[in-house]
């Protein structure tokens, strides 16, 4: 009896220290978990992060939201392995990696542009180089405000024409690659916030023509280009939705159409990643492609 009683105390103590040991090992072993989004260059996606962590990656200091969030992002060109540094409160690091899809992309040619926009002039080019000043600054902002939260929608009916990646040849001449999804439309189409945010940029350059920056929060931004009219101001707030303008062809471009870049601050996404996966030239944009929006950004990687 008394044998068995010590037995079972034993027993008990060991199951006991069994599960503080493991507490303290998980305590131990934080991690970052992928809750949304898409991991593959272009994409971005939403993390959970253990709680006492903060996040540093591509030199931003990531303090995580009331739910443990951060947002992160995927440049054209990132390597497979993102590395990323928790931070505890004590100073002390550690690093996690996370896999992303490589992607391949296409080539496009348009010729026919404006020869003092795809050369410009040093006159011009002074101009340009003012414009990337003001977004790239319109780029830093971080605002706490998870506005991405809204979900995202097309911001115009029309036909692909332009989609993220491609390397470009304009007038015969290599380019910077195309880095946003363009979509044709006649021009006075009603364009619409993707997603709530705050205009943080409302300007008329010399390349993008009439151009709107959306804040969605966490330093994730929308950017529509070559627009018609626009009908927000800078410090407006939007609702996905809201019309904020019209197609139009301002700028660099061979026919009306709006582009919709995003970023997470200077790192360029694609959208369509954040709609539907697989956008070619001369798809079409439905409104019934709209309710494929609905569903939540692939939680895995996709393989394209
Ligand atoms: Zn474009």
């Amino acid at each position: 009896m008394h044998n068995n009683g010590f037995l079972s105390y034993m027993k008990k103590t060991i199951f006991v220290a069994g599960l503080a040991l493991c507490q303290a090992v998980f305590a131990q072993t934080p991690g970052v978990e992928v809750e949304k989004g898409t991991l593959e260059q272009g994409g971005f996606v939403i993390l959970k992060v253990s709680p006492g962590y903060e996040v540093s990656y591509k030199h931003h200091l990531l303090k995580p939201d009331a739910e443990g969030r951060v947002l992160i992002g995927f440049s054209r060109n990132d390597g497979v392995k993102q590395t990323l540094t928790l931070i505890e409160s004590d100073g002390k690091k550690q690093k996690q990696t996370l896999k992303i899809a490589k992607r391949s992309y296409t080539v496009q040619r348009i010729n026919g542009l404006p020869k003092n926009k795809v050369s410009p002039d040093k006159a011009t080019l002074k101009l340009i180089y003012r414009d990337i000043a003001e977004a790239k600054a319109a780029r830093k902002i971080n605002l706490p405000t998870p506005y991405f939260d809204s979900g995202f929608d097309w911001p115009t009916k029309g036909i692909i024409s332009g989609i993220y990646g491609s390397q470009r040849i304009l007038n015969g001449k290599p380019r910077a690659p195309h880095l946003g999804v363009d979509i044709a439309a006649p021009q006075g189409t009603p364009l619409h916030a993707p997603a709530d945010g705050k205009i943080t940029l409302s300007a008329d350059m010399v390349l993008s023509g009439h151009t709107v920056m959306i804040d969605h929060g966490y330093g994730l931004r929308s950017t529509v280009m070559h627009l018609h009219k626009v009908f927000v101001k800078q410090g407006d707030f939007v609702k996905k939705g809201q019309v904020i303008g019209e197609v139009g062809q301002t700028g660099r471009a061979t026919g009306p159409h709006v582009h919709w870049g995003m970023s997470w601050f200077n790192v360029r996404l694609d959208p369509s990643l954040v709609l539907i996966s697989d956008l070619k030239p001369g798809d079409k944009v439905s409104p019934s492609a709209l309710v494929l929006n609905e569903k939540e950004p692939a939680m895995q990687a996709s393989s394209k």
